[in-house]
């Protein structure tokens, strides 16, 4: 596995973000720091966030959703506003959307909060938690009404049904009534990916889909409480904002240990250039057939979102970090979603552990390499606010 490369970043002109200390990219960091960055439990890192954001002075936010946790404890987002109380500039860094995945952006804000932000006086870095704390608590990706975050934020006027015609034929293979042993996943995926074409397969997984409430990647019936809480509180604090980076952090996609970091605004490919030679990293664009509706995934954060903030210019980043074959992943998710909806709570926790493995491994050069990654990436993308 390689470390992340030093940025040769261009110098920027003015600085409106740095540390009063290194980050986990800047200096050694040993394996028990590393250990100890990334939380056992939802629970655990919502307590050591508001701790953390408490002794730097950061506004605090706090919102009680309604569903509850495994023993019926109340989950919050929870997000800390760091800087300018009407920032001109704004980083967002948003770490849970889908849940389970939250474990790991949860350990770069950790990190990001060890050492104090220090910020230029229109400038304000705002971490959100955990977007989806049943996901986090439960173990899984999804909202407590099965609800993948990433395909819920539909646009206004758009209707909530459909999904891929290739997803309605894999539907009993992706979401069966039953675990079994007789077929694995692995080959009839492939002899689907044979008849009806690879890409469409990949297709059908990637799009979400609006037909099967206890199916796998379900977008919902109308906006979540977790969107609507998020939009709230965007809205009405930064509507001054002109220029917004967002980092949205997730993992179980590529290779292990490796990023991928998603340029997510199409319409401003032409910047495409400019950010990374001021960044000092490789982006990876969107397709060039992301307007197709039948290519692109509809109620993504990365269509929506931007419109939170009416006068910004936003650049928004997906930074996804790869975890294991795509196929083990499928099948973890699978198996957690299978025994969730037919009530088997002793085999579904066991199947939502695995599901912890595969978005957040435990193997510590991987957790080095992404809590790496992932302080980098604010330190990087806080140079695309200067240009
Ligand atoms: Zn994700």
């Amino acid at each position: 596995m390689q470390m992340p490369v030093t940025p040769k970043a261009m110098p920027p002109s003015e600085k409106v973000l740095s540390f009063s200390s290194q980050l986990a990219h800047e200096r050694m960091i040993t394996p028990s720091e590393v250990q100890s960055a990334f939380p056992e439990t939802y629970f655990a890192s919502r307590e050591r966030f508001l701790q953390s954001a408490e002794k730097i002075h950061a506004r605090i936010f706090t919102r009680e959703i309604i569903p509850r946790g495994p023993d019926n404890e109340r989950l919050h987002i929870d997000i800390a506003h760091i800087g300018a109380e009407a920032p001109r500039k704004l980083i967002l860094h948003l770490a849970g959307v889908h849940g389970v995945e939250g474990f790991v952006g949860s350990a770069v804000q950790y990190e990001l909060l060890r050492a104090t932000p220090v910020l230029a006086e229109d400038t304000a870095l705002v971490l959100v938690h955990c977007l989806n704390p049943y996901g986090m608590a439960h173990l899984r990706r999804v909202t407590a009404d099965n609800v993948d975050l990433n395909r819920n934020l539909m646009p206004a006027g758009e209707k909530w049904r459909g999904a891929t015609s290739i997803y309605n034929l894999l539907s009993p293979l992706l979401n069966p009534s039953s675990i079994g042993f007789s077929w694995s996943l692995y080959p009839q995926l492939w002899l689907k990916a044979l008849v009806h074409g690879k890409e469409n397969v990949k297709d059908a997984l990637l799009h979400g889909q609006y037909n099967e409430p206890r199916g796998l990647f379900f977008g919902g019936t109308q906006h979540e409480e977790e969107l609507v809480i998020l939009k709230d509180y965007l809205t009405k604090r930064f509507s001054a904002a002109e220029r917004v980076v967002g980092i949205d952090v997730h993992s179980g996609l590529g290779e292990f240990g490796k990023q991928t970091l998603f340029l997510e605004i199409p319409a401003r490919r032409a910047r495409f250039g400019l950010l990374e030679k001021t960044m000092g990293i490789t982006l990876t664009p969107e397709p060039d057939d992301y307007h197709d509706p039948r290519k692109h995934p509809r109620g993504a954060l990365c269509d929506e979102l931007p419109k939170f903030f009416p006068k910004a210019h936003v650049d928004w980043f997906l930074q996804e970090f790869g975890t294991y074959n795509p196929y083990r992943v499928l099948a973890a998710l699978r198996a957690e979603n299978c025994y969730a909806h037919i009530g088997h709570v002793a085999s579904r926790w066991e199947a939502a552990q695995k599901l912890k493995e595969m978005f957040a491994p435990a193997d510590i050069r991987w957790r080095t390499a992404v809590l790496r990654m992932g302080t980098q990436a604010v330190a990087q993308a806080q140079l695309a606010l200067l240009v």
